[in-house]
């Protein structure tokens, strides 16, 4: 083979001046491989402290919190606030918006008790977040935001992140997704006046539905509505939230 003074990688040796610029731009590539990956180590042990602290403040689904683990909060806010990610808080993520807060993600995704090859709805997509800890946990995904702007960034941020699991429409969630009904369970992520009646119809039996309901400037309740066998419903009251209000008509 001819000595082309090609090796490869970030530990390439060069020859000769004609080579020397493109050794240059090598040079800087890998250190902005090397820094990247820094980067990305840093992320991963700030992420391993916030589910530390989730698990302390009582989730203890492993699988939840193995998805808390996997899933980089980091890609899912704007760059603006990347050194925020992994603070236990809500974040903007414009039109008004905000990503949830990691704890109530988990802890809305525990109380799914999904398994794998489950489906799921979410209504409120946002910036894909609690959408692709869902699809860690190998479920079906669907979900709808009726900001189109958001709706086209998630749906193009989930599908960089490999997450081929998750489908997203843009649309008016009080009406679900009738043709791919019924869910083994739906989560909504925006703070509603009442439960929607289509989202029930669209629960299958045995499912289960966790939505904020209440004044929507104000607290709002977190309820879980459990459809049995029978389709009999049953919802209950979990915990004291404040979700952004569920709005009516696309945008
Ligand atoms: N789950 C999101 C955060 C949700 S914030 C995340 O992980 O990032 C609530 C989202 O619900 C916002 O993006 C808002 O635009 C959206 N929303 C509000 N009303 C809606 C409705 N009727 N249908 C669908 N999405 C709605």
């Amino acid at each position: 083979m001819a000595d082309t003074g090609w090796t490869s990688g970030c530990s390439s040796h060069w020859r000769g001046r004609r080579h020397r610029n493109l050794a240059l731009v090598l040079a800087l590539a890998c250190a902005s491989t090397a820094q990247a990956q820094q980067a990305s180590e840093q992320y991963r042990v700030r992420r391993d402290a916030m589910v530390d602290l989730i698990a302390a403040y009582g989730v203890s689904d492993a699988a939840t919190l193995r998805a808390m683990r996997a899933v980089p909060r980091h890609e899912f806010v704007p760059a603006g606030h990347r050194e925020r990610a992994y603070g236990d808080h809500p974040l903007p993520i414009g039109y008004g918006q905000t990503i949830s807060q990691p704890y109530i993600v988990a802890y809305m995704t525990e109380q799914l008790q999904m398994r794998p090859g489950m489906k799921v709805l979410e209504v409120g997509t946002g910036s894909g977040y609690q959408a692709a800890v869902l699809a860690e946990l190998g479920v079906e995904v669907r979900t709808v935001e009726i900001f189109g702007p958001l709706a086209a960034s998630a749906g193009d941020r989930l599908e960089r992140l490999g997450y081929s699991n998750v489908t997203v429409r843009h649309a008016d969630g009080h009406f679900g997704w009738p043709e791919a009904a019924p869910f083994d369970a739906v989560i909504v992520t925006a703070a509603a006046g009442f439960i929607p009646p289509a989202l029930v119809q669209q629960l299958a039996p045995g499912g289960r539905m966790m939505i904020p309901v209440g004044s929507v400037y104000g607290v709002q309740s977190l309820i879980l509505v459990e459809k049995d066998a029978e389709g009999e419903v049953r919802t209950r009251n979990l915990l004291p939230v404040r979700f952004v209000p569920m709005l009516e008509g696309l945008r």
